[in-house]
């Protein structure tokens, strides 16, 4: 998305992946109005028409015995309220609306299976030490956007190579056939169902054929383990026996799951700096967040909107990245903060987990969805 922002406001832009290929990863993905209005902004909503769907509402349930707490418009509250929708897809469709924006660009060059192993910043701008097949290739750039993800290597070499913080919890993800489930996780919603150390969502992707599930349950003793990517492969049984007190509906979900991945879940604490020079950061390596808003992707979609308009040809390039960072910092802190918060409301134990599911209870859903106003209505 930043390259193509980049692209547009005039700059040429060589975009160096680590992957050999954009291979169909992960599953689901949400998008809430600040996101998806830029997308729109950027011609993209015909290529989202065909991929993306909005949920009619959010349904919130109690784990143990399927008791509902609470239920919130999405479809018809959100694109009035907010001025776009709340969208959710597959991810490896936004990849792909993504990638083919990006290759009708000319000034737009993709080199796959390159990795970015160093920079050193000089009088004219950086020098992007680069790793191909072990072959190591020198660019003279004028600006280097470190958008490589929550173990960035650019975020790295400027800042040091702290690692990230483990969340404590792992996320089990699976993408099941709708055909398979009953109509409770079928239908064109978000489920959302809490227990006391656990917490269960889901929705449909592509055209409502594929039912995407993310179980996140406290996990202290797997601090430490730390797949990469998106693809660790993990035990049904072992996701079966963290359920095994939640309502039959979920059990019955679960023992239906074709095969799951997992992912320890980690943050890291808002940064004071983003970068130094003609260098930045931009998305996970900026601001890596829990996912329980549901808005890391939408963050980085946020981040690359702003980047383009403050990075013009012929502007001091330093001080434009220094403003794009100026516009950017106490947001992404923001919503780095109320993910750690919803970590926290999402996981307790009893008795607030009870608690939690009361005051649930007694709120409007219109209210749930309008405590992030703020994070909703943004307009980057
Ligand atoms: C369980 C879960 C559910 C989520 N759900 C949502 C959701 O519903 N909505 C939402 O908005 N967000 C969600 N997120 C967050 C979202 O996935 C991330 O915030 C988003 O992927 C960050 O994008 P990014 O481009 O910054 O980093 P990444 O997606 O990590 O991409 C970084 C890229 O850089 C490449 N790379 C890494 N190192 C190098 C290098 N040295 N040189 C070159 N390339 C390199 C990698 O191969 C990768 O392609 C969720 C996350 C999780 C874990």
């Amino acid at each position: 998305m930043a390259a193509i922002a980049l692209a547009r406001g005039g700059l040429r832009v060589s975009l160096y992946e680590r992957a050999q290929r954009f291979a169909p990863f992960g599953a689901g993905i949400q998008l809430s109005p600040n996101a998806s209005r830029i997308l729109f902004a950027f011609g993209l909503g015909k290529a989202l028409a065909t991929v993306a769907s909005e949920p009619e509402e959010l349904i919130i349930r109690r784990g143990r015995d399927a008791q509902e707490l609470g239920r919130a418009p999405l479809k018809s509250f959100m694109k009035a309220r907010y001025g776009a929708p709340y969208l959710i897809l597959h991810r490896a469709d936004l990849h792909t609306i993504l990638r083919v924006a990006a290759e009708k660009e000319i000034d737009i060059d993709v080199e796959m299976g390159t990795a970015v192993a160093d920079f050193a910043r000089h009088k004219n701008g950086v020098t992007v030490l680069t790793e191909r097949d072990h072959q190591l290739e020198e660019h003279r750039v004028t600006a280097l956007i470190g958008a490589d993800g929550i173990r960035s290597t650019v975020r790295a070499r400027m800042f040091g190579n702290d690692q990230p913080i483990p969340a404590e919890r792992t996320a089990w993800r699976a993408l099941v056939p709708a055909d398979q489930l009953p109509e409770d996780f079928s239908a064109n919603s978000v489920g959302l169902w809490l227990g006391h150390d656990a917490h269960l969502v889901h929705y449909p992707v592509r055209g409502g054929s594929v039912v995407n599930v993310v179980a996140v349950v406290a996990d202290a003793w797997r601090a430490t383990w730390s797949g990469e990517g998106w693809n660790a492969p993990g035990e049904k049984d072992e996701l079966a026996g963290r359920f095994s007190a939640w309502a039959p509906q979920v059990r019955d979900l679960i023992d239906s799951l074709p095969s799951v991945t997992r992912w320890a879940l980690a943050d890291r604490k808002p940064l004071r700096r983003w970068g130094e020079g003609e260098v930045t950061l931009l998305g996970d390596a900026a601001h890596p967040m829990l996912p329980f808003l549901a808005q890391g992707g939408g963050m980085a979609i946020e981040d690359a909107m702003v980047l383009g308009r403050c990075l013009v040809r012929g502007q001091d390039v330093a001080a434009s990245l220094r403003k794009y960072e100026r516009l950017r910092r106490y947001r992404t802190a923001r919503v780095q903060k109320e993910a750690r918060k919803l970590n926290k409301i999402y996981h307790y134990s009893n008795p607030m987990a009870s608690l939690r599911d009361t005051v649930m209870s007694m709120k409007s859903g219109q209210k749930i969805v309008e405590r992030y106003n703020w994070l909703y209505r943004h307009k980057s």
